[in-house]
């Protein structure tokens, strides 16, 4: 655990103690400061009983704190800030979220900052496999995992490699990323910044205060980035890295026929056969492998350790990760898939696909996955969008109902293995959320795992 000593002897409020708010009180606790907590939610309150002193938020205690640090997952703004939020506005208090705090108590660290729409938490995960494939010390978390104040401290040689959410960016005050990494813009969360305009200008966050010294990797393969990029090149504050997987990227890297290749020194160089980064399946994927490579050079990874260690990243769990391969059949979870966009990257790889699909539905089901109909061997429907989802797929790809996740998976080995099709994959790719079936897509996809693994005892008995 980091200790925050910046505010010892004082009184400091914390407003949300799920996960990273949890991590902040007690960092802030060991570094002597006052500090009291609410969260609006019982539960988490019960969690963290006798850890901090809870305080209702119409308390005069509130009034007295020096600081107020907010949790990513607390509106301060948009769509209506919290009562204690605008409270502290009122009185001129300042509002901290927990990546500044970490700043501040750990300045001789270097930071590597991954933001955007989709691909953060696989672009962090990498960059710290890389780094530490490196020899360099790393610490990975923010957003995801591990949050930032519950880290080791580093002090100077030491990495912080943080994935950070644009509700996070908005809440930074001194903090300066010395890579930074914007991979990817589309709509989304639109309601938390008051529409699209605040949701970018969240993101760019990410690159203030930067001077010459500090890299921006930017993916420029969507037009809101793209734009980002070359507004910064012109500007030219600090050393601005384009990436793509569509075109050359002078003084970038880019993917060009599945190579990897990198232009930093503007002599373009093919390092790395994508193909061979297994767990890095699909373009959405080279897209996080360019990042990560262009970040870990900026630290100081030289070209051939990072190629190899983008090759031996293990992948993160949930998100087409290779659970096993049983009789020539690959299992994959993909359980982080809970939209039909996410479900498309999973589906865009694959020719021969047993695909279980179904929960709770999101507005639009699965008609945009239309287009990879033909891919789909057999559909196995779960949860309640069953039959939204087979009135989608009807006359056009069999399926069949199967209500639970284990006959799910029961049904699909049994038609893959009967059919004997090569190449085929029995796909957990959702689209939907969870929460009908499971408590979350962790628990969804660590289900999946589980009967894998009987198959496998039960194939291997029989053999
Ligand atoms: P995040 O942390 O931003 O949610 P993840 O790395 O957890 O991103 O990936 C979540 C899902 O988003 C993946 O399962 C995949 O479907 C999709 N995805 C991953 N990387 C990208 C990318 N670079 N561009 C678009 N979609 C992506």
């Amino acid at each position: 655990m980091v200790v925050v000593d910046g505010f010892a002897g004082r009184d400091i409020g914390v407003l949300g103690l799920a996960r990273s708010g949890r991590a902040a009180g007690a960092a802030l606790r060991a570094g002597g400061a006052r500090a009291i907590g609410w969260d609006d939610s019982a539960k988490v309150r019960t969690a963290v009983e006798g850890e901090i002193p809870l305080v209702a938020p119409d308390r005069p205690e509130w009034d007295r704190v020096a600081a107020l640090v907010l949790s990513p997952g607390i509106p301060h703004s948009f769509p209506k800030p919290h009562p204690l939020v605008e409270r502290a506005r009122a009185a001129g208090v300042e509002i901290i979220g927990d990546l500044e705090l970490l700043g501040r108590a750990q300045p001789l660290a270097r930071y590597v900052g991954i933001t955007g729409t989709n691909g953060k938490s696989t672009t962090t995960a990498l960059i710290g496999h890389i780094l530490r494939a490196a020899g360099i010390t790393a610490e990975i978390g923010g957003n995801l995992g591990t949050p930032a104040l519950a880290l080791a401290p580093l002090g100077r040689g030491g990495v912080y490699v943080l994935e950070a959410s644009s509700y996070q960016l908005e809440l930074l005050s001194s903090l300066v990323f010395d890579v930074a990494v914007l991979l990817n813009i589309t709509p989304d969360h639109l309601d938390r910044h008051g529409g699209m305009a605040g949701y970018i200008a969240a993101k760019q966050r990410i690159f203030d205060r930067q001077g010459a010294e500090a890299t921006a990797v930017i993916g420029i393969d969507d037009p809101i980035c793209a734009a980002i990029c070359a507004r910064m090149q012109a500007a030219g504050r600090q050393r601005t890295v384009p990436i793509s997987v569509k075109e050359p990227a002078p003084g970038g890297v880019y993917v060009d026929r599945g190579w990897l290749v990198d232009a930093l020194d503007d002599r373009p160089e093919r390092v790395l056969d994508l193909a061979a980064a297994e767990r890095l399946p699909g373009t959405h994927n080279w897209q996080n492998a360019v990042a990560a490579y262009a970040a870990a050079r900026r630290i100081g990874v030289s070209a051939a350790p990072a190629a190899a260690a983008i090759r031996s990243f293990p992948g993160l769990a949930h998100r087409q990760e290779l659970v096993d391969t049983i009789d020539g059949v690959r299992y994959i979870n993909d359980s982080k898939a809970t939209n039909a966009d996410a479900s498309e990257k999973a589906l865009i790889c694959y020719d021969a696909i047993y695909w279980i699909a179904g929960g709770l539905a999101k507005a639009g089901g699965i008609a945009p996955l239309a287009p990879y109909f033909g891919r789909l061997r057999h559909a196995f429907l779960i949860g309640n969008a069953t039959e939204e989802f087979a009135a989608t797929l009807d006359g056009k790809v069999p399926y069949t109902r199967c209500g639970e996740l284990a006959a799910a998976v029961a049904a699909a080995a049994e038609r893959a293995r009967g059919d004997g099709v090569p190449g085929a994959v029995v796909l957990l790719s959702p689209a939907c959320a969870s929460f009908d079936q499971f408590s979350d897509f962790e628990a969804r996809g660590d289900r999946f795992r589980d009967l894998v693994a009987a198959l496998h005892s039960a194939a291997a008995g029989s053999r």
